[in-house]
């Protein structure tokens, strides 16, 4: 993923029409494919404008979102572009543009009396660049107007309920057996309120499952923060993953940018007298995955949704090692793969780099590609695919655990979106075929013949009544 500077933003060409997805050519030559890393969150889940601020957007497409959410959801406009089940059209996101330009013109719009100097240029600089696109439409998706209208389109999806995003999921990405979306805990860390419970995150998840028996199988998000409060209120923070793993979900979501890292908090001065509380729960966390194999995916990139400036290198895969040497069979995906950016930008010195190193010391460590922007540009792919094709000369293991993994719904801001399969099938020839399109994922997520997790959900599919699902892989299948 880039980060996210007018100057990239503006580069970023493609279409944003709603196109017809293309198809996988062969999807024999794939097997079952799996998207590792995808999301079903929307506008109640997490404080967003703070969360796009911290991943580096620029201040006036956070708060396009912003508004754009706020207005959507008390009622006031577009009702129907939510209830919609396809994509806005150019008109209704023309009107939702048009009703923030007004409201941002406003006198009304300065509603918070201490904005800051930096707030009111962000302001005026969204208010040029509406008043200067004058009907989408017609001045059609190329540069600051496409990535207006990508952020207002994502912004529009993401008041839209659990359901509908997960039914926009299953449709954006037909070829894709099963999807595995990371859950977000964030209700303890930003100074943002969350517009409904965790439990109830957890509720609608389980509720999408049953849209497509076997096609969506979600990771609960794990937050030591949260884990602490339950301790204080003794109870078992493991008892709400147990249930978790009985109802279908199939792995834990962590997110070090959060605030924390994954050991060694005690005495940390930014985690203060929580460290130590921190440590325990994450360490209980982490004996029980390896024991009972279950998978855990951590946010591996800066930027991420960093609750402070330094918290977003809180997620360096070198904090792993420690983990790994007590716990070396843990299942564990470094999700983003350190970055894209990163590994064109620093190539040996990168995350990507030190990701390659704990494959070849652990058995279970992998990464997925979500959000890797670079696959799609032709001045940056070969640099980036240079980038992987040398860490696997190093590390031939690496080949073996890199997985295709989306991060959609947040590439729905990008142009490619739509392509995001089709051209990491293609593209990504360095590695094998069939382990990255789902291969290597099934095998992380213990979903493979004699796999812990496939124990647990053969019992849930038989409680449902549910059929196996298209990915299940018989013993014996090459
Ligand atoms: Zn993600």
């Amino acid at each position: 993923m880039r980060r996210w500077p007018l100057a990239a933003c503006l580069l970023l060409t493609a279409c944003c029409g709603v196109a017809e997805t293309p198809r996988v050519p062969d999807p024999k030559d794939n097997g079952p494919i799996v998207d590792v890393h995808c999301h079903l969150f929307n506008a109640k889940d997490l404080p967003v404008a703070g969360f796009l601020r911290a991943q580096g957007v620029p201040g006036f497409l956070a708060l396009l979102v912003d508004r754009i959410i706020q207005g959507q959801t008390d009622g006031t406009r577009s009702a129907a572009a939510v209830k919609d089940r396809t994509q806005p059209s150019d008109e209704e996101i023309d009107r939702v543009l048009e009703a923030v330009q007004v409201e941002l013109e406003g006198e009304s719009a300065v509603r918070v009396e201490a904005e800051t100097r930096e707030q009111a240029a962000e302001r005026a600089e969204l208010v040029e660049a509406l008043a200067g696109g004058q009907g989408v439409a017609r001045v059609g998706p190329r540069g600051t107007w496409g990535v207006i209208r990508r952020h207002a389109r994502w912004a529009i999806l993401l008041t839209a309920g659990t359901q509908e995003i997960a039914r926009r999921m299953l449709g954006a990405y037909p070829d894709v057996a099963l999807f595995t979306p990371c859950l977000m805990d964030m209700e303890h860390w930003f100074n943002d309120s969350v517009g409904r419970s965790f439990e109830d995150q957890i509720a609608v998840a389980e509720q999408a499952m049953t849209l497509a028996p076997g096609r969506i199988h979600p990771f609960l998000a794990y937050d030591p923060e949260r884990a602490r409060w339950v301790r204080a209120a003794k109870l078992d923070p493991l008892d709400l993953v147990r249930k978790a793993l009985s109802k279908g979900f199939v792995g834990i979501k962590v997110y070090p940018p959060l605030g924390y890292r994954p050991t060694r908090n005690t005495n940390d001065p930014m985690a203060g007298p929580r460290g130590k509380a921190w440590d325990d729960e994450l360490e209980a966390l982490f004996a029980f995955c390896e024991a009972e194999e279950v998978p855990i995916g951590a946010h591996c990139e800066d930027p991420g949704a960093a609750s402070s400036p330094a918290a977003g290198k809180y997620a360096d895969p070198r904090g792993w090692d420690t983990v790994l040497a007590k716990h070396c069979k843990l299942r564990l995906n470094l999700m983003h793969f350190g970055g894209d950016t990163d590994l064109i930008e620093r190539g040996a010195s990168s995350w990507a780099w030190h990701i390659g190193q704990l494959v070849q010391k652990y058995p279970h460590v992998y990464a997925d590609i979500g959000a890797h922007e670079s696959l799609f540009d032709e001045c940056q792919r070969a640099d980036f695919l240079g980038g992987v094709e040398k860490i696997r000369q190093a590390v031939p293991a690496i080949g073996d655990h890199l997985m295709y993994g989306s991060d959609w719904h947040m590439i729905v801001r990008h142009p490619t979106e739509q392509r995001f399969l089709v051209d990491a099938l293609e593209h990504m020839r360095h590695v094998e075929r069939r382990r990255f399109a789902g291969g290597a994922a099934l095998d992380y997520l213990g979903l493979l013949p004699g796999g812990k997790n496939r124990a647990r959900l053969r019992t849930f599919y038989e409680t449902k009544g549910w059929r196996l699902p298209s990915w299940w892989v018989e013993p014996g299948t090459p």
